[in-house]
């Protein structure tokens, strides 16, 4: 199964899309500006959305997806997230001032989007993957999510500035791609500290709770384009230091809008 980019930037230029990846052809993590690069057809076949929390980064296109495939669809789309994320939807997005309540609409008998809470931990079972709700710890409430396919999992930390038992989870899983992000440049670490993100020397302090050199690769995601070069330069120099602080050799790669995974 495959896990496609669509978005993987912290902010919007040409060609930089929020964050958004395909997961098979019917689901959807996250729903940031990513979403624009799917055709009609391609939106019309989505039946799930997962949400890692409620920032504008992570769930523009969502009213404007739903209402771009309303017609086409036989069934309520459905949005899965921490019961704050999907109250922040309710109260700030589908309130008929912002955007009209498609959880009513056009009827609430069969409304446009249906919302379904998870928990930490949970596992749902879509199509041919599970998807494991992973902790994240950030600014609002926040989750990663592990996805298993036949072949492994691809785990994406969400917005965070880490979490013990993120990596405690991701020792026992059986990872094939991680996708982290780091939002912010070193001349940013104190905003990235109090907007609960990650800078490339707070990556570091987290990437040591692997313990060991890991099995698969490391994909930094979240740049935003105007501190993209320097985030890359300040973790191109970490992984050049003779004694490592992350005690094993640090290769990081660079995640791109149009990257698959296969799992
Ligand atoms: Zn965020
Ligand atoms: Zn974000």
């Amino acid at each position: 199964m495959k896990i496609r980019v669509l978005g993987c930037s912290g902010a919007i230029a040409r060609g930089c899309h929020t964050t958004s990846f395909l997961v098979g052809d019917s689901v959807l993590i996250d729903a940031g500006t990513g979403v624009g690069q799917l055709t009609l057809e391609e939106m019309a076949r989505i039946d799930d959305v997962f949400l890692t929390h409620a920032h504008l980064d992570h769930i523009a296109a969502l009213p404007l997806m739903l209402d771009a495939v309303a017609k086409w669809r036989q069934s309520p789309l459905r949005v899965r997230a921490l019961p704050q994320t999907l109250d922040a939807l309710r109260q700030h997005v589908f309130n008929d001032i912002i955007w009209p309540d498609f959880t009513r609409l056009p009827n609430p008998a069969r409304p446009f989007v249906t919302l379904h809470p998870f928990a930490c931990g949970d596992v749902v079972s879509c199509g041919p993957c599970q998807i494991e709700v992973l902790p994240a710890d950030h600014a609002v409430p926040a989750v990663g999510f592990s996805v298993e396919g036949g072949q492994g999992a691809w785990v994406f930390s969400g917005d965070t500035c880490g979490h013990p038992a993120f990596w405690e989870r991701i020792r026992q899983l059986p990872v094939k791609a991680l996708v982290i992000e780091t939002a912010f440049g070193e001349a940013e670490h104190e905003l990235a500290v109090r907007s609960r993100h990650l800078s490339p020397t707070s990556l570091i302090e987290q990437l040591r709770h692997l313990g060991t050199q890991p099995a698969f690769p490391i994909h930094i995601t979240h740049t935003k384009p105007s501190e993209t070069a320097d985030i890359a330069a300040q973790l191109q120099a970490l992984e050049q230091q003779a004694e490592h602080p992350v005690g094993w050799p640090l290769t990081l790669q660079w995640l791109a809008s149009g990257d698959e995974f296969e799992i």
